[in-house]
């Protein structure tokens, strides 16, 4: 420090900065001897190297071109992040921007969270593309992704509960709710992550119940709340109209064959009176088309099986063509449910 403007300075304010001095915390790993710019988050000091920060952030470059400060005879800038956050940034910069992500779990989440709003902070690229990436692991576009992503959240669960009763499952898996909100601050708009996540917060009506605390919604921004309400308004409706009977899939009879049409028509609109009836008043709630809808497939197929040995029996039955159809119809529906969801939740950008 200039010993002549010490000079001038009254004693008191040269204490007090003694004082906060004293205070001062060099990173155990991120203080390089050979760095040339000082970071202040709190009382925390990182020494880095101002030419690879500004190389891979041009906010970082502007802010050290702009800075005038200077501490231990280097210049300094002052932040006011969390120590935890730019410390993941930092590493991620100093390691290649390889990021070790953990499981995605509650506890987990707020790190990787601070590293996202971090990295959209200084505009450093690849840790924010890595962060979406993992999400998406979590919450697939594909609906063949998704199916796969069940099975394992089934079974997560399944060993959670088996270790730590049923409380353990809600703290398992990240609220949705919650990742929205994070992606909405980092400015991510786009509908393949935000589909999914969606589509999962709407299967947790079940979560809201009475005394009502808006806890589950709370991350959501006001156009998002209304975004899912009306969401859930459009997908129940397409639910119901999905229920009608598919009659058009018996008509690959041709009009010279009009007496087995009529018969496969009205063995199918038994067959799915039986079928459809059951997963209408099912026990419990409509929250999860798209896995109703997989048991809807798989019902047909039941009841397509049991019509082939009731035709072996020489019993009234739907053919096997009919059968084909209607196993076809069913799979599609569920498939347009699920493309239909960005639509449904006005998600499109
Ligand atoms: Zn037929």
């Amino acid at each position: 420090m200039d010993m002549h403007s010490d000079r001038k300075r009254p004693r008191t304010e040269l204490d007090a900065e003694v004082a906060a001095n004293a205070q001062l915390t060099n990173h155990p790993d991120l203080y390089f001897e050979d760095g040339n710019v000082i970071m202040k988050t709190g009382n925390t000091l990182f020494c880095v190297h101002r030419t690879i920060l500004s190389k891979h952030s041009t906010v970082f470059r502007d802010l050290f071109a702009q800075n005038t400060q200077t501490l231990r005879g280097l210049p300094s800038l002052t932040v006011d992040d969390d120590k935890e956050d730019m410390e993941s940034l930092l590493n991620a910069v100093y390691d290649g921007m390889h990021i070790d992500f953990p499981t995605l779990t509650v506890e987990s989440f707020p790190t990787l969270a601070g590293l996202l709003r971090i990295a959209t902070k200084y505009q450093i690229q690849r840790p924010r593309t890595a962060i979406i990436e993992r999400l998406q692991i979590q919450w697939p576009s594909s609906l063949e992704k998704h199916d796969e992503k069940q099975v394992d959240v089934r079974e997560r669960l399944l060993q959670q509960q088996q270790q730590q009763g049923d409380g353990a499952a809600e703290n398992l898996i990240v609220h949705p709710a919650s990742v929205i909100g994070l992606l909405r601050e980092c400015n991510y708009n786009s509908p393949e992550l935000l589909t999914p996540l969606f589509y999962d917060l709407s299967t947790r009506v079940w979560q809201f119940e009475a005394p009502f605390t808006g806890y589950h919604i709370m991350p959501l921004s006001p156009a998002d709340k209304e975004r899912l309400i009306v969401g859930i308004n459009k997908l129940r409706s397409l639910q119901i109209q999905s229920f009608a009977c598919p009659t058009v899939t018996c008509l690959r009879h041709p009009p010279a064959e009009q007496r087995r049409l009529l018969a496969c028509q009205t063995e199918l609109l038994k067959m799915w009176h039986n079928v459809a009836y059951a997963c209408m008043v099912k026990d419990g709630d409509h929250c999860r088309p798209v896995e109703d809808w997989a048991g809807m497939v798989g019902m047909i197929r039941i009841a397509c099986s049991k019509a082939a040995t009731a035709r072996d029996a020489q019993k009234d039955a739907l053919c096997a063509s009919c059968c084909n159809s209607v196993v076809a119809t069913v799979e599609q529906s569920r498939r347009t449910i699920w493309n239909s969801l960005t639509g449904l939740f006005a998600l499109a950008q």
